[in-house]
């Protein structure tokens, strides 16, 4: 499950952080396109915390749309799946919505 694998980098990358102290809640970043749905990333997420510095931390998922531009007319258009064409037919390059990262993190 892909979810689990981002899950586990985030609480690893969060721990590391954390630097000992207790993690009380983490905001993500997820594009519409990343190829991750927000509920299973927020069990996953609960499930890798378990008995880390992120144990009980809230998990804020801000989604990211997706958008691309068009090669060959210029145009900007909403994207929700990672492959489109535009409607001039161009070949479509995706400007936002892969983002998966983290955005902060509140610590005690
Ligand atoms: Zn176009």
């Amino acid at each position: 499950m892909h979810e689990l694998s981002v899950a586990s980098a985030i609480v690893e990358a969060c721990a590391g952080r954390a630097g000992g102290a207790r993690v009380l809640r983490v905001t993500v970043e997820v594009g519409e396109l990343a190829a991750v749905s927000p509920d299973a990333l927020r069990f996953c997420f609960d499930t890798c915390a378990q008995g880390t510095a992120v144990a009980g931390a809230e998990l804020d998922i801000v989604e990211i749309p997706g958008r691309a531009t068009c090669d060959a007319c210029g145009g900007s258009v909403a994207l929700s799946s990672p492959y489109g064409v535009c409607a001039c037919g161009g070949y479509l390059r995706i400007v936002r919505g892969r983002e998966l990262r983290v955005r902060e993190m509140e610590v005690v």
